[in-house]
């Protein structure tokens, strides 16, 4: 629950407004300081427990947690609310991939080409799966930090070391420190062991409950000693135990500000679930209920593919359309004689459009107004696709440059911002309309493009 400025204010000294803290009264800087708009230490007249805690006070629900490092590094947590209709959701799950090192070494190699490799272009993005998680299950230790060091020097997706033998698991460790992997599993029965190991190079540190309640003396024990980046398993036997605790954990965390349970959480599908389908059925469940990270014991395309896709779709922002960057794109290596259609940025927009013309085969320059991510005639609707805008934007974004003739398709849905258009551009632009639909870019495109050769 996110504290007021008039609860902060109580904590601060209310000296005769000195604006020390570069604010004219104490209740302006509370507010500023509940709004996320100023750091604590502005103010010099608080005392150590008195920062620590405000801090703790404007610490986010869910706490950000970071496993691995460089470009490829997993955020996760820092949610504000359970349901994604009430803002949205910050931070979309990780997808890990584990590796037992019982596996024949063939198939290892198979799993880490599939981490590398199985990445799907989708709408300006790229989906892919996001971690690593070897596992200690053959008794060997040398094996296991074998398939670490194999894990580490032929990828740089971030890590989940899984292994019952501290030994074995902070071995592991130092062999990839760097790469601030996530250690797991901390529990009731090796943490006093582990606390002094995990404190000698501090990583992101999973809790392995007995049961929900049994991960809260965890949690605070190991905030006491300063070790907070923390991801949670409430060890749930099945699917339905599994959405009531992540449930439960979501609704602890952000209905009742409680603290120890005010992380993110981990879900393995691979060990609860008996078969590849029920296995992504288990995924898909905690993907869709809170869960951060979500590790399956295999996949292929068939069965990445939709789990990355329903990620996608629960963690896109619901305020704002999809879009994609305002620019001129190319399609197909367009020259000077090539024609220019414009159209708004809504990411479906643009696919549909620029798809259209690749099928007709003939290179085209697909300019893209920005609009806010909506489709043409919404934007048209809202403002935001008229004459006077798409003029400016045509001027601006370069696109005479690259053509010699001045003929601009617009979208035969707008036809009424032609004469607006042909204004905006000073008559030097020929406006033609287009099809209303992009279907009727098959018959409509060549066309054109005959006309501009000539
Ligand atoms: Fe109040 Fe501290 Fe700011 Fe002075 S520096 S006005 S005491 S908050």
């Amino acid at each position: 629950m996110p504290v007021s400025g008039s609860e902060l204010v109580k904590l601060l000294p209310k000296r005769k407004p000195c604006r020390d803290c570069g604010f004219p009264t104490c209740f302006a800087f509370a507010m500023k300081l509940a709004s996320g708009g100023a750091s604590v230490d502005k103010c010099p007249y608080l005392d150590e427990e008195t920062k620590a805690k405000i801090i703790d006070l404007l610490a986010p629900p869910i706490r950000l947690v970071t496993i691995g490092s460089g470009e490829n590094k997993l955020e996760i947590g820092n949610e504000e609310v359970v349901y994604r209709h009430e803002k949205t959701y910050y931070h979309p799950p990780g997808i890990g991939l584990l590796i037992s090192d019982k596996e024949a070494d063939d198939k290892i190699d198979e799993k880490i080409r599939k981490i590398k490799e199985l990445q799907f272009p989708w709408i300006g993005l790229m989906l892919k799966a996001n971690l690593l998680a070897p596992y200690f299950e053959s008794g060997d230790k040398d094996r296991f930090l074998a398939l670490v060091r194999k894990v580490y020097q032929s990828t740089d997706v971030p890590m989940i070391l899984i292994s019952e033998d501290m030994d074995v698991l902070f071995s592991a460790r130092d062999l990839c420190g760097d790469r601030n992997p996530l250690l797991y599993p901390i529990t009731k029965e090796n943490i006093e062991k582990a606390i002094p190991k995990i404190k000698e190079k501090l990583s992101p540190i999973g809790i392995r409950g007995d049961n929900l309640e049994s991960l809260v003396p965890l949690t605070m024990k190991l905030k006491d000693t300063g070790i907070e980046d923390l991801v949670l398993d409430p060890s749930s036997k099945d699917v339905m135990e599994g959405i009531r605790d992540q449930t439960f954990i979501r609704r602890a965390a952000i209905k009742q500000g409680f603290r120890p349970l005010g992380y993110p959480t981990i879900a393995f599908p691979c060990f609860i679930a008996k078969d590849g389908l029920r296995e992504a059925v288990a995924g898909s469940a905690f993907i869709s209920k809170f869960t951060s990270i979500v590790v399956f014991s295999d996949f292929d395309q068939y069965s990445l593919l939709p789990t990355l896709i329903q990620r996608l779709n629960i963690y896109t922002d619901p305020r704002f359309p999809i879009g994609v960057d305002e620019k001129c794109y190319e399609v197909l290596e367009p020259n000077e004689h090539s024609p220019v259609l414009v159209t708004s940025n809504w990411a479906l927009t643009y696919f549909l459009v620029s798809a259209a013309v690749e099928a007709t085969r003939i290179p085209a320059y697909v300019c893209v107004k920005d609009s806010e991510g909506l489709g043409v005639l919404t934007a048209w609707a809202a403002g935001k696709f008229d004459g006077e805008s798409v003029g400016a934007f045509i001027k601006k974004c370069g696109i005479a440059d690259h053509v010699k003739h001045r003929k601009l398709i617009i979208p035969g849905k707008v036809a009424r911002i032609k004469g607006a258009l042909e204004d905006a551009l000073n008559l030097e632009w020929e406006i033609i309309v287009g099809p209303k639909e992009t279907t009727g870019l098959a018959k409509f495109l060549p066309d054109l493009a005959k006309k501009l050769r000539e």
